[in-house]
C-alpha cells in the first residue's frame, strides 16, 4: 500500500524520527497563578478534591474533582479574553477553528538578556537580527519568547516587587509588527502571563493581549521546556478545553520536532 502522509508521520513517531516535548508545567495546587490589584477579580489557584480512591466512597475507582480559574498554569488565551478581541465570530474556546490549534513554531533566545534584566522586552529589532539567520517568520506560526524563565521557582518566577511584577515579555512596538507584518498566530511566553510583568504601564496597557487578541490572535503563557526546541521547525499543539463560551484554559500544550534537529544530549 502506498504511503499516505499520515502513515508516514505514524512511523516517523514510532521510529523516533519525531519526538513529542511537553511543554507545559505541572498543575497542582501551588501552580502560580497572575496577582492583580485588589480591586479586581481573583482567579482561584487550582484546587483538587479527591472523589474516591478505591475506598468506601468508590471500591474500584480513582477520582477528583478539580477548579481552577481557566488561565492556570500553562493556558492558551483565546481572543474573547480581552475586550478587544469581543467581537469576533469563533473567539472562544469551544469555537475557534480546530485547524488552528496546529501550527508551526518560532523561538526567539533571549535567555542570556533575560537572565540579565528581568523588565527585558523583545523589540522588532530581535526578530530582525533572528530572521536574519533563520528566515522570515511565516504567516500562521506561534512566536514563543524563550527566557529559561520557566525555571525559576514560586516568588522567584512571579518575581513580585513594591511596584508591581518584573517579569520579560514583549515590546508595546513588538507585538503589532507580529500581528500585522507577520500575520502570526499567536504569542507564547515561559512567564505567568503573556505580557510583560510591568506591561500595565506600556501604551497601550497590556498590548500582548489587546494587540494579539485585538487581531483575533492567541496566546500561550507559562510554557516551559523551549530550551529544548529549534529555532524554527516545531509544530505546537495546543488545544483548549471545550470550555463553551471560554475565555481561556489549562493546556497540555506539545511540540513537534524532528529528531534530526534537536541539539545533541537533549535525549
Ligand atoms: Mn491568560
Amino acid at each position: 500500500m502506498e504511503a499516505t502522509l499520515l502513515s508516514q508521520f505514524a512511523h516517523a513517531l514510532a521510529a523516533h524520527k519525531i519526538r513529542v516535548i511537553d511543554l507545559s508545567q505541572p498543575l497542582e495546587a501551588d501552580t502560580p497563578i497572575i496577582q492583580l490589584p485588589p480591586e479586581f477579580g481573583k482567579s482561584a489557584p487550582f484546587h483538587l478534591e479527591e472523589i474516591s480512591k478505591y475506598d468506601s466512597r468508590g471500591p474500584a475507582w480513582y477520582w477528583n474533582n478539580f477548579s481552577c480559574g481557566e488561565h492556570t498554569g500553562t493556558h492558551f488565551d483565546a481572543p474573547i479574553h480581552w475586550i478587544t478581541g469581543k467581537d469576533y465570530p469563533q473567539n472562544s474556546t469551544d469555537t475557534i477553528a480546530v485547524e488552528k490549534l496546529l501550527a508551526p513554531a518560532c523561538v526567539i533566545d533571549v535567555s542570556t538578556e533575560a537572565a540579565g534584566n528581568p523588565d527585558f522586552l523583545l523589540a522588532p529589532q530581535h526578530i530582525r537580527t533572528w530572521e536574519d539567520q533563520y528566515g522570515r517568520i511565516e504567516a500562521g506560526s506561534w512566536v514563543l519568547m524563550r527566557t529559561d524563565w520557566s525555571k525559576r521557582k514560586e516568588a522567584a518566577f512571579l518575581n513580585i516587587r513594591q511596584d508591581g511584577s518584573h517579569v520579560p515579555g514583549p515590546h508595546p512596538e513588538l507585538v503589532p509588527f507580529l500581528a500585522k507584518e507577520r500575520n502570526v498566530i499567536g504569542w507564547g511566553s515561559e512567564g505567568v502571563g503573556t505580557d510583560a510583568g510591568q506591561a500595565f504601564r506600556f501604551e497601550p496597557p497590556f498590548p500582548c493581549h489587546s494587540v494579539m487578541h485585538g487581531n483575533n490572535r492567541f496566546g500561550l503563557a507559562s510554557l516551559t521546556n523551549l530550551d529544548k526546541l529549534p529555532p524554527k521547525g516545531a509544530i505546537l499543539v495546543t488545544p483548549p478545553l471545550k470550555i463553551v463560551g471560554g475565555s481561556g484554559s489549562p493546556c497540555r500544550v506539545l511540540a513537534l520536532v524532528e529528531a534530526s534537529s534537536l541539539a545533541e544530549g537533549d535525549w
